[in-house]
Protein backbone atom coordinates (compact mmCIF):
# COMPACT_ATOMS: atom_id res chain seq x y z
CA UNK A 1 0.00 0.00 0.00
CA UNK A 2 1.61 3.02 -1.08
CA UNK A 3 0.64 6.05 0.93
CA UNK A 4 0.40 9.94 0.10
CA UNK A 5 -1.37 12.58 1.24
CA UNK A 6 -3.44 15.83 -0.10
CA UNK A 7 -2.99 19.42 0.48
CA UNK A 8 -5.44 22.37 0.13
CA UNK A 9 -4.28 24.95 -2.31
CA UNK A 10 -6.27 27.66 0.15
CA UNK A 11 -5.13 26.38 3.85
CA UNK A 12 -2.47 24.32 3.19
CA UNK A 13 -4.14 21.43 5.44
CA UNK A 14 -2.65 18.30 4.56
CA UNK A 15 -4.87 14.74 4.40
CA UNK A 16 -3.79 11.03 4.49
CA UNK A 17 -5.20 9.93 1.30
CA UNK A 18 -7.63 7.32 1.66
CA UNK A 19 -10.16 7.86 -1.29
CA UNK A 20 -10.73 10.85 -3.73
CA UNK A 21 -12.16 13.99 -2.14
CA UNK A 22 -13.82 16.97 -3.70
CA UNK A 23 -13.11 19.29 -0.88
CA UNK A 24 -10.64 20.23 1.42
CA UNK A 25 -11.85 18.82 4.77
CA UNK A 26 -10.29 21.94 6.94
CA UNK A 27 -11.80 24.70 4.64
CA UNK A 28 -14.07 23.31 1.38
CA UNK A 29 -11.78 24.55 -0.82
CA UNK A 30 -11.83 22.35 -4.00
CA UNK A 31 -8.38 22.78 -5.46
CA UNK A 32 -6.09 20.08 -4.36
CA UNK A 33 -2.92 18.26 -5.26
CA UNK A 34 -1.11 15.39 -3.99
CA UNK A 35 1.95 15.27 -2.25
CA UNK A 36 4.64 11.99 -1.55
CA UNK A 37 6.17 11.08 1.13
CA UNK A 38 9.67 11.52 1.58
CA UNK A 39 10.63 7.99 4.02
CA UNK A 40 10.45 5.69 1.34
CA UNK A 41 14.23 5.50 0.16
CA UNK A 42 13.32 5.57 -3.75
CA UNK A 43 11.36 8.92 -2.97
CA UNK A 44 14.17 10.53 -1.05
CA UNK A 45 16.49 10.16 -3.20
CA UNK A 46 16.16 11.68 -7.46
CA UNK A 47 18.72 9.09 -8.36
CA UNK A 48 17.53 6.01 -7.18
CA UNK A 49 13.60 6.91 -7.94
CA UNK A 50 15.31 7.19 -11.47
CA UNK A 51 16.88 4.12 -11.55
CA UNK A 52 13.92 2.33 -10.08
CA UNK A 53 12.30 3.23 -13.60
CA UNK A 54 14.38 0.30 -15.41
CA UNK A 55 11.77 -2.06 -13.37
CA UNK A 56 8.76 -0.70 -15.58
CA UNK A 57 6.96 -1.00 -19.25
CA UNK A 58 6.62 2.20 -21.39
CA UNK A 59 3.45 3.14 -20.31
CA UNK A 60 2.29 6.29 -17.96
CA UNK A 61 2.11 3.54 -14.70
CA UNK A 62 6.10 3.59 -15.24
CA UNK A 63 6.17 7.00 -12.81
CA UNK A 64 4.17 4.77 -10.30
CA UNK A 65 5.57 6.11 -7.48
CA UNK A 66 5.16 9.71 -7.95
CA UNK A 67 1.35 8.70 -8.99
CA UNK A 68 -1.97 9.35 -6.86
CA UNK A 69 -2.95 5.24 -6.33
CA UNK A 70 -2.70 3.15 -3.09
CA UNK A 71 -2.69 0.06 -4.46
CA UNK A 72 -1.52 -1.27 -7.98
CA UNK A 73 -3.76 -3.92 -8.39
CA UNK A 74 -6.33 -0.89 -9.07
CA UNK A 75 -4.46 0.54 -12.21
CA UNK A 76 -7.18 0.60 -15.27
CA UNK A 77 -4.75 0.71 -17.68
CA UNK A 78 -4.96 0.62 -21.90
CA UNK A 79 -1.36 1.17 -22.31
CA UNK A 80 -1.46 4.83 -22.44
CA UNK A 81 1.13 6.87 -22.04
CA UNK A 82 5.24 6.90 -23.59
CA UNK A 83 3.96 8.68 -26.75
CA UNK A 84 6.44 9.39 -29.35
CA UNK A 85 8.29 12.35 -29.21
CA UNK A 86 9.15 13.42 -32.49
CA UNK A 87 10.83 15.71 -34.57
CA UNK A 88 9.19 18.21 -37.13
CA UNK A 89 11.01 18.21 -40.17
CA UNK A 90 9.79 19.53 -42.58
CA UNK A 91 7.23 22.08 -40.17
CA UNK A 92 11.22 22.59 -38.76
CA UNK A 93 12.68 23.55 -42.67
CA UNK A 94 10.19 25.78 -43.00
CA UNK A 95 10.27 27.72 -39.87
CA UNK A 96 13.74 27.91 -40.05
CA UNK A 97 13.77 25.87 -36.57
CA UNK A 98 16.04 23.29 -35.99
CA UNK A 99 14.11 22.24 -32.53
CA UNK A 100 10.76 21.61 -32.73
CA UNK A 101 9.61 18.74 -30.71
CA UNK A 102 6.08 16.92 -31.31
CA UNK A 103 4.69 14.68 -28.12
CA UNK A 104 2.51 13.08 -30.02
CA UNK A 105 -0.76 12.06 -27.92
CA UNK A 106 -2.71 10.98 -30.73
CA UNK A 107 -1.40 7.71 -29.94
CA UNK A 108 -3.32 7.44 -26.65
CA UNK A 109 -5.78 4.60 -26.77
CA UNK A 110 -8.80 7.08 -27.42
CA UNK A 111 -7.05 9.41 -29.56
CA UNK A 112 -6.31 12.38 -26.72
CA UNK A 113 -3.91 13.20 -24.06
CA UNK A 114 -6.57 13.43 -22.04
CA UNK A 115 -6.38 9.13 -21.44
CA UNK A 116 -3.57 9.95 -18.98
CA UNK A 117 -6.45 11.67 -16.86
CA UNK A 118 -8.50 8.68 -17.63
CA UNK A 119 -6.36 6.05 -16.80
CA UNK A 120 -5.27 7.89 -12.74
CA UNK A 121 -9.19 9.49 -12.27
CA UNK A 122 -11.08 5.74 -13.36
CA UNK A 123 -8.22 3.86 -11.21
CA UNK A 124 -8.68 5.91 -8.35
CA UNK A 125 -12.43 5.07 -8.87
CA UNK A 126 -11.97 1.43 -8.74
CA UNK A 127 -9.50 1.69 -5.54
CA UNK A 128 -12.75 4.06 -3.61
CA UNK A 129 -15.09 1.17 -4.50
CA UNK A 130 -16.63 3.66 -6.69
CA UNK A 131 -19.30 2.10 -8.88
CA UNK A 132 -21.09 4.98 -10.93
CA UNK A 133 -20.14 8.65 -11.50
CA UNK A 134 -20.54 12.11 -13.11
CA UNK A 135 -18.26 14.00 -15.68
CA UNK A 136 -18.94 17.17 -17.74
CA UNK A 137 -16.17 17.57 -21.11
CA UNK A 138 -15.93 19.53 -24.25
CA UNK A 139 -15.49 16.00 -25.88
CA UNK A 140 -12.23 14.08 -25.67
CA UNK A 141 -12.71 13.82 -21.53
CA UNK A 142 -15.85 11.98 -22.64
CA UNK A 143 -14.20 9.83 -24.50
CA UNK A 144 -11.12 8.57 -22.23
CA UNK A 145 -13.33 8.52 -19.52
CA UNK A 146 -15.95 6.10 -20.99
CA UNK A 147 -13.89 3.91 -22.30
CA UNK A 148 -11.83 3.36 -19.26
CA UNK A 149 -15.22 3.01 -17.03
CA UNK A 150 -15.88 0.36 -19.25
CA UNK A 151 -13.26 -1.50 -19.07
CA UNK A 152 -13.33 -0.49 -14.74
CA UNK A 153 -17.19 -1.81 -14.76
CA UNK A 154 -17.81 2.15 -13.86
CA UNK A 155 -21.21 3.49 -15.12
CA UNK A 156 -20.42 7.04 -16.21
CA UNK A 157 -22.63 9.84 -16.87
CA UNK A 158 -21.27 12.38 -19.52
CA UNK A 159 -22.44 15.92 -19.83
CA UNK A 160 -21.40 17.32 -23.19
CA UNK A 161 -22.86 20.28 -24.89
CA UNK A 162 -24.75 20.11 -28.25
CA UNK A 163 -22.17 21.85 -29.94
CA UNK A 164 -19.65 18.44 -29.95
CA UNK A 165 -19.53 16.60 -33.33
CA UNK A 166 -22.12 13.80 -33.14
CA UNK A 167 -19.70 11.41 -34.19
CA UNK A 168 -17.45 12.01 -30.69
CA UNK A 169 -20.99 11.59 -28.49
CA UNK A 170 -21.46 8.17 -30.94
CA UNK A 171 -18.32 7.24 -29.46
CA UNK A 172 -19.35 8.01 -26.02
CA UNK A 173 -22.63 6.14 -26.47
CA UNK A 174 -20.82 3.05 -27.82
CA UNK A 175 -18.94 2.69 -24.82
CA UNK A 176 -21.93 2.59 -22.89
CA UNK A 177 -22.11 6.05 -20.85
CA UNK A 178 -25.14 7.79 -20.62
CA UNK A 179 -24.86 10.81 -22.88
CA UNK A 180 -26.59 13.81 -21.81
CA UNK A 181 -26.42 16.80 -24.40
CA UNK A 182 -26.94 20.32 -22.97
CA UNK A 183 -27.65 23.05 -25.14
CA UNK A 184 -25.33 25.90 -23.56
CA UNK A 185 -22.15 27.00 -22.91
CA UNK A 186 -19.91 24.50 -21.65
CA UNK A 187 -19.93 26.38 -18.51
CA UNK A 188 -23.91 26.02 -18.16
CA UNK A 189 -23.07 22.19 -19.11
CA UNK A 190 -20.71 21.57 -15.97
CA UNK A 191 -23.19 23.58 -13.16
CA UNK A 192 -25.73 21.11 -14.60
CA UNK A 193 -23.52 18.30 -13.90
CA UNK A 194 -23.20 19.13 -10.89
CA UNK A 195 -26.23 19.36 -9.97
CA UNK A 196 -26.96 16.13 -11.18
CA UNK A 197 -24.77 14.48 -9.17
CA UNK A 198 -25.23 16.27 -5.98
CA UNK A 199 -28.86 15.15 -6.70
CA UNK A 200 -27.92 11.67 -7.06
CA UNK A 201 -25.05 11.58 -4.40
CA UNK A 202 -22.90 10.64 -7.34
CA UNK A 203 -18.80 11.30 -7.69
CA UNK A 204 -18.19 14.21 -9.56
CA UNK A 205 -14.95 14.95 -11.53
CA UNK A 206 -13.38 17.36 -10.44
CA UNK A 207 -11.20 18.25 -13.28
CA UNK A 208 -8.47 20.31 -13.07
CA UNK A 209 -8.77 20.95 -9.19
CA UNK A 210 -8.60 17.26 -8.21
CA UNK A 211 -5.45 15.68 -8.01
CA UNK A 212 -5.81 12.96 -10.45
CA UNK A 213 -5.37 15.20 -13.51
CA UNK A 214 -3.01 17.47 -12.64
CA UNK A 215 -0.92 14.20 -11.16
CA UNK A 216 -1.84 12.52 -14.55
CA UNK A 217 -0.61 15.65 -17.07
CA UNK A 218 2.80 15.57 -14.66
CA UNK A 219 3.76 12.33 -16.54
CA UNK A 220 3.80 14.10 -19.64
CA UNK A 221 6.62 16.37 -18.04
CA UNK A 222 8.63 13.46 -16.99
CA UNK A 223 8.27 11.75 -20.22
CA UNK A 224 9.43 14.60 -22.32
CA UNK A 225 12.52 15.01 -19.70
CA UNK A 226 13.35 11.40 -20.29
CA UNK A 227 12.80 11.33 -23.78
CA UNK A 228 14.80 14.70 -24.76
CA UNK A 229 17.50 13.61 -22.53
CA UNK A 230 17.74 10.22 -24.90
CA UNK A 231 17.97 12.65 -28.00
CA UNK A 232 20.66 14.65 -26.32
CA UNK A 233 22.73 11.52 -25.85
CA UNK A 234 22.30 10.47 -29.32
CA UNK A 235 19.80 7.44 -28.65
CA UNK A 236 16.75 6.33 -29.85
CA UNK A 237 14.10 8.59 -28.03
CA UNK A 238 11.36 5.81 -27.47
CA UNK A 239 13.87 3.61 -25.13
CA UNK A 240 12.96 3.88 -21.45
CA UNK A 241 16.14 4.85 -20.37
CA UNK A 242 15.86 5.71 -16.46
CA UNK A 243 18.78 7.10 -14.90
CA UNK A 244 21.25 6.13 -18.12
CA UNK A 245 21.49 9.35 -19.82
CA UNK A 246 20.89 12.96 -17.88
CA UNK A 247 17.31 14.18 -18.18
CA UNK A 248 16.39 17.50 -19.83
CA UNK A 249 13.60 19.89 -19.79
CA UNK A 250 12.82 22.00 -23.32
CA UNK A 251 13.30 25.59 -23.20
CA UNK A 252 9.05 26.28 -24.07
CA UNK A 253 6.08 23.78 -23.52
CA UNK A 254 3.25 24.61 -26.14
CA UNK A 255 -0.24 23.40 -25.84
CA UNK A 256 -3.77 24.80 -26.29
CA UNK A 257 -5.97 25.24 -23.39
CA UNK A 258 -9.83 25.06 -22.66
CA UNK A 259 -9.72 24.80 -18.74
CA UNK A 260 -5.64 24.55 -18.81
CA UNK A 261 -5.43 21.36 -16.25
CA UNK A 262 -2.68 19.99 -19.33
CA UNK A 263 -0.59 22.99 -18.50
CA UNK A 264 -0.84 23.08 -14.76
CA UNK A 265 -0.03 19.48 -14.19
CA UNK A 266 2.90 19.56 -16.96
CA UNK A 267 4.16 22.75 -15.26
CA UNK A 268 4.03 20.99 -12.14
CA UNK A 269 5.77 17.97 -13.56
CA UNK A 270 9.11 19.86 -14.52
CA UNK A 271 8.86 21.47 -11.24
CA UNK A 272 9.40 18.71 -9.33
CA UNK A 273 11.92 17.36 -11.80
CA UNK A 274 14.02 20.72 -11.16
CA UNK A 275 13.74 21.03 -7.37
CA UNK A 276 14.78 17.02 -7.65
CA UNK A 277 17.87 18.48 -9.47
CA UNK A 278 17.00 15.93 -12.29
CA UNK A 279 16.26 18.61 -14.69
CA UNK A 280 18.09 21.66 -14.98
CA UNK A 281 15.13 24.07 -15.59
CA UNK A 282 11.27 24.69 -15.84
CA UNK A 283 10.43 25.78 -19.72
CA UNK A 284 8.36 28.39 -20.48
CA UNK A 285 4.89 27.62 -21.04
CA UNK A 286 2.86 29.24 -23.95
CA UNK A 287 -0.61 28.44 -23.68
CA UNK A 288 -3.45 28.84 -26.84
CA UNK A 289 -6.85 29.71 -27.03
CA UNK A 290 -9.50 30.36 -29.53
CA UNK A 291 -9.68 33.77 -30.50
CA UNK A 292 -14.00 33.21 -30.26
CA UNK A 293 -12.97 31.99 -26.68
CA UNK A 294 -10.10 33.25 -25.41
CA UNK A 295 -10.61 34.61 -21.40
CA UNK A 296 -7.64 33.69 -20.35
CA UNK A 297 -5.63 35.52 -23.60
CA UNK A 298 -7.30 37.82 -23.26
CA UNK A 299 -7.27 38.75 -19.65
CA UNK A 300 -3.50 37.63 -19.56
CA UNK A 301 -2.95 40.68 -22.23
CA UNK A 302 -5.15 43.16 -20.32
CA UNK A 303 -2.87 42.11 -16.90
CA UNK A 304 -5.84 41.00 -15.02
CA UNK A 305 -4.85 38.92 -11.87
CA UNK A 306 -8.02 37.59 -12.11
CA UNK A 307 -10.24 36.30 -15.48
CA UNK A 308 -12.73 37.89 -17.07
CA UNK A 309 -15.14 35.36 -18.32
CA UNK A 310 -16.39 34.84 -22.07
CA UNK A 311 -20.08 34.39 -21.65
CA UNK A 312 -20.87 33.40 -25.28
CA UNK A 313 -18.05 31.04 -27.06
CA UNK A 314 -18.00 31.97 -30.48
CA UNK A 315 -15.54 29.39 -32.50
CA UNK A 316 -15.55 26.39 -34.00
CA UNK A 317 -13.59 24.65 -32.27
CA UNK A 318 -15.51 23.38 -29.29
CA UNK A 319 -12.81 21.28 -27.38
CA UNK A 320 -11.83 24.67 -26.11
CA UNK A 321 -14.80 26.27 -25.51
CA UNK A 322 -14.03 27.08 -21.66
CA UNK A 323 -15.41 30.45 -21.26
CA UNK A 324 -15.12 30.72 -17.65
CA UNK A 325 -11.28 29.59 -16.54
CA UNK A 326 -11.65 30.70 -12.65
CA UNK A 327 -8.40 29.84 -10.74
CA UNK A 328 -7.15 28.01 -13.49
CA UNK A 329 -6.40 31.05 -14.78
CA UNK A 330 -4.68 32.55 -11.83
CA UNK A 331 -2.37 29.69 -11.29
CA UNK A 332 -1.20 29.74 -15.00
CA UNK A 333 -0.77 33.62 -14.99
CA UNK A 334 1.65 33.04 -12.00
CA UNK A 335 3.65 29.99 -13.48
CA UNK A 336 4.02 32.35 -16.64
CA UNK A 337 5.66 35.42 -14.30
CA UNK A 338 7.92 32.88 -12.42
CA UNK A 339 9.21 30.82 -15.65
CA UNK A 340 8.18 32.90 -18.50
CA UNK A 341 5.95 32.72 -21.28
CA UNK A 342 2.66 33.85 -22.69
CA UNK A 343 -1.17 33.08 -23.22
CA UNK A 344 -2.11 33.77 -27.16
CA UNK A 345 -5.03 33.81 -29.14
CA UNK A 346 -5.39 32.05 -32.15
CA UNK A 347 -7.84 32.76 -35.37
CA UNK A 348 -9.93 29.76 -36.26
CA UNK A 349 -9.20 30.22 -39.86
CA UNK A 350 -5.17 30.36 -38.78
CA UNK A 351 -6.06 26.87 -37.20
CA UNK A 352 -7.91 25.46 -39.67
CA UNK A 353 -4.84 26.36 -42.09
CA UNK A 354 -2.12 25.71 -39.85
CA UNK A 355 -4.47 21.74 -39.40
CA UNK A 356 -3.46 21.23 -43.10
CA UNK A 357 0.06 22.30 -43.18
CA UNK A 358 0.69 20.04 -40.37
CA UNK A 359 -0.95 17.25 -42.36
CA UNK A 360 0.70 18.02 -45.35
CA UNK A 361 4.48 18.70 -44.29
CA UNK A 362 5.03 16.23 -41.39
CA UNK A 363 2.13 13.76 -41.67
CA UNK A 364 -0.06 14.10 -38.81
CA UNK A 365 -3.73 14.55 -38.99
CA UNK A 366 -4.32 16.50 -35.86
CA UNK A 367 -7.80 18.05 -34.01
CA UNK A 368 -8.65 21.62 -34.42
CA UNK A 369 -7.69 22.29 -31.25
CA UNK A 370 -4.59 20.62 -31.76
CA UNK A 371 -3.98 23.25 -34.50
CA UNK A 372 -4.72 26.03 -32.44
CA UNK A 373 -1.18 25.02 -30.64
CA UNK A 374 0.57 24.63 -34.08
CA UNK A 375 -1.43 27.68 -35.16
CA UNK A 376 0.27 29.63 -32.34
CA UNK A 377 3.76 28.02 -32.74
CA UNK A 378 4.37 29.95 -35.98
CA UNK A 379 2.92 32.97 -34.76
CA UNK A 380 5.61 33.16 -31.74
CA UNK A 381 8.38 31.76 -34.51
CA UNK A 382 7.52 34.22 -36.91
CA UNK A 383 7.72 37.13 -34.15
CA UNK A 384 10.73 35.84 -32.89
CA UNK A 385 9.26 34.83 -29.40
CA UNK A 386 10.74 31.66 -29.75
CA UNK A 387 13.98 31.78 -30.84
CA UNK A 388 15.58 29.81 -33.33
CA UNK A 389 18.00 28.15 -30.73
CA UNK A 390 15.68 26.99 -28.01
CA UNK A 391 13.95 23.60 -27.90
CA UNK A 392 10.50 23.74 -28.53
CA UNK A 393 8.01 20.72 -27.26
CA UNK A 394 4.55 21.00 -28.99
CA UNK A 395 1.70 19.46 -27.06
CA UNK A 396 -0.31 17.14 -29.99
CA UNK A 397 -3.18 16.79 -28.21
CA UNK A 398 -5.60 15.02 -30.26
CA UNK A 399 -6.32 13.20 -33.44
CA UNK A 400 -8.80 14.17 -35.97
CA UNK A 401 -10.91 11.24 -36.37
CA UNK A 402 -13.35 12.00 -38.86
CA UNK A 403 -12.09 15.26 -40.32
CA UNK A 404 -14.62 17.70 -39.59
CA UNK A 405 -16.15 19.22 -43.26
CA UNK A 406 -15.42 22.80 -42.92
CA UNK A 407 -11.68 21.98 -42.93
CA UNK A 408 -11.51 19.50 -46.26
CA UNK A 409 -15.21 20.36 -47.82
CA UNK A 410 -17.13 17.98 -50.20
CA UNK A 411 -14.80 18.01 -53.51
CA UNK A 412 -11.64 16.47 -52.58
CA UNK A 413 -11.49 13.50 -54.20
CA UNK A 414 -10.97 13.09 -58.16
CA UNK A 415 -13.63 10.41 -59.57
CA UNK A 416 -12.88 7.71 -62.16
CA UNK A 417 -16.48 6.97 -63.93
CA UNK A 418 -15.97 3.94 -65.77
CA UNK A 419 -17.76 3.48 -68.67
CA UNK A 420 -21.00 1.18 -69.34
CA UNK A 421 -18.97 -2.48 -68.68
CA UNK A 422 -19.50 -3.90 -73.03
CA UNK A 423 -19.16 -7.31 -72.05
CA UNK A 424 -15.57 -6.76 -74.13
CA UNK A 425 -12.87 -6.80 -71.82
CA UNK A 426 -10.32 -4.71 -73.89
CA UNK A 427 -12.32 -2.06 -74.40
CA UNK A 428 -12.95 -1.90 -70.73
CA UNK A 429 -9.54 -2.44 -69.90
CA UNK A 430 -9.04 0.80 -72.48
CA UNK A 431 -11.73 3.34 -70.70
CA UNK A 432 -9.87 2.72 -67.04
CA UNK A 433 -6.92 4.10 -68.95
CA UNK A 434 -8.29 6.76 -70.47
CA UNK A 435 -9.91 7.51 -66.94
CA UNK A 436 -6.74 7.12 -65.04
CA UNK A 437 -4.91 9.76 -67.57
CA UNK A 438 -7.56 11.97 -67.24
CA UNK A 439 -7.21 12.64 -63.16
CA UNK A 440 -3.73 13.69 -63.26
CA UNK A 441 -4.11 16.72 -65.24
CA UNK A 442 -0.71 18.08 -64.68
CA UNK A 443 -0.34 20.70 -66.80
CA UNK A 444 2.47 23.38 -65.11
CA UNK A 445 5.93 22.54 -65.24
CA UNK A 446 7.80 23.96 -62.09
CA UNK A 447 11.80 23.16 -62.50
CA UNK A 448 13.51 23.49 -59.08
CA UNK A 449 17.16 24.67 -58.78
CA UNK A 450 18.59 23.85 -55.24
CA UNK A 451 21.69 22.20 -54.32
CA UNK A 452 20.49 21.47 -50.53
CA UNK A 453 18.44 18.38 -50.22
CA UNK A 454 16.15 19.44 -47.27
CA UNK A 455 15.97 22.74 -48.85
CA UNK A 456 14.78 20.83 -52.11
CA UNK A 457 12.46 18.75 -50.41
CA UNK A 458 10.52 21.13 -48.63
CA UNK A 459 9.97 22.82 -52.01
CA UNK A 460 9.16 19.56 -53.35
CA UNK A 461 6.49 18.72 -50.94
CA UNK A 462 4.64 22.22 -50.32
CA UNK A 463 3.85 22.07 -54.45
CA UNK A 464 3.41 18.24 -54.22
CA UNK A 465 0.28 18.66 -51.56
CA UNK A 466 -1.52 22.04 -52.85
CA UNK A 467 -1.06 21.88 -57.10
CA UNK A 468 -1.21 19.99 -59.99
CA UNK A 469 2.09 20.54 -60.89
CA UNK A 470 4.73 18.65 -62.62
CA UNK A 471 8.08 18.97 -60.90
CA UNK A 472 11.85 18.67 -62.24
CA UNK A 473 14.34 19.53 -60.41
CA UNK A 474 18.50 19.99 -60.56
CA UNK A 475 20.60 20.22 -57.28
CA UNK A 476 23.46 22.49 -58.74
CA UNK A 477 23.76 25.59 -60.99
CA UNK A 478 24.67 23.98 -64.65
CA UNK A 479 22.23 20.85 -64.50
CA UNK A 480 19.56 23.48 -63.13
CA UNK A 481 20.16 25.48 -66.72
CA UNK A 482 20.20 22.68 -68.82
CA UNK A 483 17.09 21.66 -67.37
CA UNK A 484 15.72 24.70 -68.09
CA UNK A 485 16.84 24.66 -71.54
CA UNK A 486 15.98 21.35 -72.28
CA UNK A 487 12.44 21.24 -70.67
CA UNK A 488 11.48 24.84 -70.90
CA UNK A 489 9.35 25.40 -67.60
CA UNK A 490 6.11 27.56 -66.71
CA UNK A 491 8.06 28.45 -63.38
CA UNK A 492 11.54 27.97 -61.86
CA UNK A 493 12.28 28.01 -58.23
CA UNK A 494 16.23 28.90 -58.09
CA UNK A 495 18.45 29.24 -55.02
CA UNK A 496 21.36 31.30 -55.21
CA UNK A 497 24.07 30.13 -52.94
CA UNK A 498 24.88 26.68 -55.25
CA UNK A 499 28.58 26.17 -56.22
CA UNK A 500 30.18 26.13 -59.92
CA UNK A 501 27.10 28.20 -61.56
CA UNK A 502 25.21 30.27 -59.20
CA UNK A 503 21.42 31.68 -59.18
CA UNK A 504 22.55 34.88 -60.13
CA UNK A 505 24.40 33.48 -63.52
CA UNK A 506 21.04 31.31 -64.45
CA UNK A 507 18.90 34.50 -64.40
CA UNK A 508 21.12 36.52 -66.20
CA UNK A 509 21.15 33.12 -68.60
CA UNK A 510 17.87 33.03 -68.79
CA UNK A 511 17.42 36.68 -69.76
CA UNK A 512 19.55 36.79 -72.74
CA UNK A 513 17.51 33.70 -73.84
CA UNK A 514 14.43 34.72 -76.40
CA UNK A 515 12.99 31.53 -75.53
CA UNK A 516 13.41 31.61 -71.76
CA UNK A 517 13.13 35.38 -71.15
CA UNK A 518 9.57 35.30 -69.78
CA UNK A 519 9.81 32.12 -67.88
CA UNK A 520 9.00 33.07 -64.01
CA UNK A 521 11.28 33.09 -61.37
CA UNK A 522 11.08 32.69 -57.82
CA UNK A 523 14.34 32.75 -55.40
CA UNK A 524 14.51 31.34 -52.39
CA UNK A 525 17.57 31.94 -50.64
CA UNK A 526 19.59 31.83 -47.01
CA UNK A 527 22.13 34.39 -48.22
CA UNK A 528 21.07 37.88 -46.64
CA UNK A 529 21.13 39.98 -50.11
CA UNK A 530 23.46 42.86 -50.63
CA UNK A 531 21.83 46.09 -52.27
CA UNK A 532 24.51 45.34 -55.32
CA UNK A 533 23.34 41.47 -55.45
CA UNK A 534 19.66 43.14 -54.98
CA UNK A 535 19.57 45.52 -57.85
CA UNK A 536 21.20 42.72 -60.16
CA UNK A 537 18.03 40.33 -59.46
CA UNK A 538 15.86 43.65 -59.75
CA UNK A 539 13.09 42.77 -62.41
CA UNK A 540 14.53 39.89 -63.57
CA UNK A 541 12.40 37.77 -60.80
CA UNK A 542 8.76 37.25 -59.46
CA UNK A 543 9.53 36.94 -55.47
CA UNK A 544 12.01 36.67 -53.02
CA UNK A 545 11.64 34.49 -50.07
CA UNK A 546 14.31 34.09 -47.20
CA UNK A 547 14.34 30.28 -46.18
CA UNK A 548 13.45 29.38 -42.95
CA UNK A 549 10.69 32.50 -42.96
CA UNK A 550 8.13 31.45 -45.29
CA UNK A 551 4.99 29.37 -44.73
CA UNK A 552 4.15 27.24 -47.29
CA UNK A 553 0.95 29.58 -47.79
CA UNK A 554 3.41 32.13 -49.43
CA UNK A 555 5.18 30.30 -51.47
CA UNK A 556 2.02 28.89 -52.85
CA UNK A 557 0.65 32.19 -53.65
CA UNK A 558 3.85 33.62 -55.31
CA UNK A 559 3.22 30.46 -57.82
CA UNK A 560 -0.24 30.97 -58.43
CA UNK A 561 0.68 34.79 -59.20
CA UNK A 562 3.73 34.02 -61.45
CA UNK A 563 1.94 31.08 -63.60
CA UNK A 564 0.43 32.26 -66.08
CA UNK A 565 -3.64 30.76 -66.32
C1 LIG B 1 -8.69 19.02 -23.50
C2 LIG B 1 -7.94 19.32 -24.72
C3 LIG B 1 -7.18 20.49 -24.83
C4 LIG B 1 -7.14 21.53 -23.76
O1 LIG B 1 -6.55 21.03 -22.61
P1 LIG B 1 -6.62 21.67 -21.16
O2 LIG B 1 -5.27 21.46 -20.61
O3 LIG B 1 -7.67 20.88 -20.45
O4 LIG B 1 -6.98 23.08 -21.26
C5 LIG B 1 -6.44 20.66 -25.98
N1 LIG B 1 -6.47 19.76 -26.99
C6 LIG B 1 -7.20 18.63 -26.91
C7 LIG B 1 -7.19 17.68 -28.05
C8 LIG B 1 -7.95 18.36 -25.77
O5 LIG B 1 -8.66 17.24 -25.71
ZN1 LIG C 1 -8.23 23.97 2.97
Amino acid sequence: MREFSVICRNCHTQTAYTQPLNACPHCGEHWLDAIYPLTETNLVNPADWRASLSQYGTNLWRYRQRLPLRDDANIVSLGEGWTPLLRAHNLGLMLGHDNIYIKDERQGPTGSFKDRQATIAISALKEAGITEAVVASTGNVAIAFSAYAARAGIKMWVFVTSSVPPDKMREVALYGSEVIKVAGTYDDCKKVAADFAASKNLFLDLGIKGIAAKEAMKTLAYEIAEQLGNIAAGVDASLPSGDRYPWQAPDWYLQAVSGGLGPVGVMKGFAELASAGIVDKVPKLACFQSSGCAPMANSFHKGLQVAENVDNPITEITTLATGVPGVAYEVLRELIERYGGTIEAIDDADAFQALQVVAQMDGLSIEPATAVTFAGLFKLIREGVIKPHETVVVNCSGHTFPVEKHIIGEHFTRDIILEEATGHSAARQEGLLTALEDIDPRVQRIAIVEDNPDAARLIRRILQAQGDYLIEEANNGLDGLALIKQKRPNLVILDLMMPGLDGFAIVEAMKKERHLQDVPIIVITAKELSPIERERLDGKIKALLQKGSFMDSDLLSDIRQALPE
